[in-house]
């Protein structure tokens, strides 16, 4: 992820480093490289130009351009700014601050690796925080997706929730949060129904759900490899449902990384983790400032 848009910002801040002074001129002209980079790179259009106008703003001055390392400088500039796009410094934890058991809704359209994901916080949960948790799936219209959460969870080593026929998902949900409270678990992640793709009966679904059990958080799943759709899917679950954070899987993929510059100013939820992997543990907390610097080089 992020090889090609950081193989050519490399290129880019080399070329001014090299140089010694600078010109608005050639923070000009390496801005419209930035600005070709970016777009090449999937990073939405809004997102593009806010991002190289503020970079000009700060970076055109004589403050920058007269000083020791201008190049240098300029990149710092382009530094921040980026750790800005992907959402500020420091990763942003999940929250579970609320009373036990803390409902989390998980909610993402099929195929992003939801349930995975799921199962991926389940065991974070358990192994670094002690916490216990139970998995229950709310996928009602697809039997092999709620045998699919009962063998992460087997795998995870995590209670999930015995599958009932011919309950809602709001009845799940219910005697999820029941079997919680009842059996002293400390979280409860209801993984929820996906579709291929976005419809009003899915987002009607979720809404139900979210409001009888009203969860700490609403995590969406998107998959980094959907570049510009990913985006698109976050902003309308955003508009539907409210989302609280955004889970980034596929990170091991070969992804030109724009989703995940684009997600904070789109649909202002933070990306919280992101997965590199199938395996159970390849679920890491996103530190934007980390990947900045990976993306300059
Ligand atoms: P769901 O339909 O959204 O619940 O998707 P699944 O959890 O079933 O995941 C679909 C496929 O993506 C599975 O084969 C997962 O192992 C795989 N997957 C999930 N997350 C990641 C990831 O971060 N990286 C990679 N390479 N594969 C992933």
């Amino acid at each position: 992820m992020f090889e090609a848009l950081s193989g050519r910002l490399s290129g880019v801040f080399d070329g001014l480093a090299k140089r010694g002074a600078l010109s608005e001129a050639d923070v000009l002209e390496a801005m419209r490289e930035v600005r070709l980079a970016m777009l090449d790179a999937d990073v939405a259009l809004p997102v593009v130009k806010d991002f190289v106008n503020k970079v000009k703003e700060r970076a055109v001055g004589a403050e920058v351009l007269d000083s020791i390392s201008p190049g240098q400088a300029v990149a710092k500039i382009v530094n921040d700014a980026l750790i800005d796009a992907l959402g500020g410094a420091g990763a942003v934890p999940l929250n579970l601050n609320a009373a036990a058991p803390v409902p989390v809704l998980m909610v993402g359209l099929q195929g992003s690796g939801k349930t995975t994901t799921s199962g991926k916080i389940a065991l974070r949960l358990k192994t670094r925080e002690r916490k216990k948790v139970l998995l229950a799936s709310l996928d009602t219209q697809r039997p092999a997706a709620q045998l699919q959460l009962a063998q992460l969870a087997e795998q995870v080593g995590v209670p999930s929730l015995p599958i009932v026929a011919g309950q809602t998902p709001v009845d799940i949900a219910h005697r999820a949060m029941d079997t919680g409270r009842r059996e002293g678990f400390d979280v409860v992640i209801l993984d929820t129904a996906g579709r291929l793709s976005i419809d009003e009966a899915l987002m009607e679904e979720v809404r139900q759900v979210r409001a009888a059990t009203q969860p700490a958080e609403t995590l969406l799943v998107v998959d980094a490899m959907t570049g510009q759709d990913a985006v698109n899917t976050a902003k309308a679950f955003d508009e539907a449902v409210g989302v609280t954070g955004v889970v980034m899987t596929r990170m091991d993929g070969d992804a030109r990384g724009g989703a995940a510059l684009s997600m904070k100013a789109i649909t202002g939820a933070p990306i919280k983790l992101t997965g590199s992997g199938e395996k159970l543990d390849a679920l890491e907390e996103f530190h934007p400032e980390r990947v900045a610097g990976r993306i300059l080089g």
